[in-house]
């Protein structure tokens, strides 16, 4: 079993990423582009590409992507972009991602484009958050000449990217990367704030910022109703990969994240959060780690690269089957064993750990501390379509997964660019009256 946390899927050299790129047909109805939840202007970067015009690609991909070198490396291309190559219909797709992550690293190691820093003068906005969701309106916003500041609970910027999506899958160099990028902005990042306890969003507005975004996500995560479920044994999947990441970041000490050397672990679920938990799991040392699923391999939603990578690496898989009970000495931070239903048949297995990665909510703290912020029954904030992103609350937006119910980086990545414009339009309206006013 692997026990590094190194990147697993490899770059391409720079002779090998144009040879790729000058694969690419330049279709005139793109299909690739049709694909791409952002419309990403593909065929255009990879035509600047094959001629070895870094620069080129890279500007034209930040038109669309404040992340290209996270979109290159977690999008789920087979679905998307490459899954609509017309190449692929014959043969092999063009390696999208793979080009993709080769321009956005090209770039930052070679230090190729700065883009110039807007004068900040239509606004003050406030991101709450700095997942995917967060930093994307707050890249869209600054270039567009608004003043923004990000309020982060965590003590680094990211959100899921940072402490979510596990370093094999993502570096946290990379995410660091393109931070600065939107950094270099001119966006001021407050760290170690949670808004809903530190201040409220009216405390925002007493500060004098003209619009508010939410980008918090769904960090609550969901529970089963099992028997032995509140055992000390059994942890949420994004609490573990949280505390991996923090862990990995010098924040916490090993004795702090529960998975030890040698235990055997079950993890129930079989979205992305269940593979990266699996393999995260791997990698800490377990000895045995299997994934209970309660249908079959062709209804995960996994996909289905992480999937093979998971199988590669050792991690097992019981299909058709859910944990029914769990079992542990009151006093032990372990379990002793599990009881398993596959198709009606209960087997007793030993087991240290339970992970659970049935999928999760958002948090109530800001809503719950803020009047006139409506949300569904499940606590999904709603918004509106014009100005679009709008609250029920008046100069409150919010997108990404906290609407959205919880999505891919790039779908969170294209509310919060739709829901940025949003707030551009409100905000010079809101001037523009009081200009009249006044
Ligand atoms: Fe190139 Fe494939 Fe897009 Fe056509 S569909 S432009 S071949 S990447």
């Amino acid at each position: 079993m692997t026990h590094d946390f190194k990147e697993v899927n490899e770059s391409y050299t720079l002779p090998e990423a144009i040879r790729e790129a000058q694969r690419c047909l330049k279709c005139k109805v793109p299909s690739c582009k049709k694909g791409c939840p952002i419309s990403n202007d593909i065929p255009d970067w990879i035509a600047e590409l094959a001629k070895g015009n870094f620069g080129n690609a890279m500007s034209i991909i930040h038109n669309r992507s404040n992340l290209p070198a996270v979109c290159g490396r977690v999008c789920a291309h087979e679905r998307q972009c490459e899954g609509n190559c017309v190449l692929g219909k014959k043969g092999q797709h063009i390696n999208i991602g793979k080009l993709e992550r080769f321009v956005a690293d090209f770039d930052s190691d070679a230090g190729l484009t700065h883009e110039a820093i807007p004068e900040k003068s239509r606004g003050r906005i406030a991101v709450i958050g700095s997942g995917p969701a967060g930093l994307t309106a707050a890249g869209d916003l600054a270039r567009r000449g608004f003043a923004v500041e990000i309020f982060e609970m965590e003590p680094e910027p990211g959100g899921v990217l940072m402490f979510g999506i596990p370093e094999y899958r993502l570096p946290k160099e990379v995410v660091r990367r393109e931070i600065k990028k939107i950094e270099n902005l001119g966006v001021v990042f407050h760290l170690n704030t949670t808004i809903g306890e530190n201040y409220t969003v009216d405390d925002l507005f007493a500060q004098g910022f003209d619009a508010i975004f939410m980008g918090t996500g769904t960090g609550v995560p969901k529970k089963l109703s099992i028997p032995g479920i509140e055992h000390p044994g059994v942890r949420q999947a994004i609490r573990f990969l949280r505390r991996v990441s923090l862990y990995e970041n010098g924040f916490l000490n090993r004795n702090e994240v529960i998975v030890g050397k040698g235990d055997k672990i079950f993890v129930i679920g079989c979205g992305n959060t269940a593979i990266d938990a699996a393999r995260t799991a791997v990698r800490m040392g377990s000895s045995e780690v299997t994934v209970v699923y309660h249908r079959t391999i062709n209804d995960m939603s996994a996909l289905r690269a992480e999937y093979d990578d998971a199988v590669a690496e050792g991690v097992k898989f019981l299909w058709k089957s859910s944990v029914v009970e769990i079992d542990g000495k009151p006093d032990s931070p372990k379990l002793d064993h599990i009881v398993i239903d596959t198709d009606g048949e209960r087997t007793t297995v030993d087991a240290d750990h339970v992970i659970m990665a049935v999928g999760s909510a958002p948090a109530s703290r800001i809503v719950s501390t803020t009047e006139g912020i409506d949300v569904d029954g499940k606590g999904y904030v709603l918004t509106r379509e014009t100005p679009y992103g709008m609250t029920s609350r008046k100069g409150v937006f919010a997108g990404g997964d906290v609407i959205n119910r919880p999505a891919t980086v790039v779908h969170a990545m294209l509310d919060a660019k739709l829901v940025a414009e949003g707030i551009a339009q409100y905000v010079d309206a809101v001037k523009l009256l009081e200009t009249i006013n006044q």
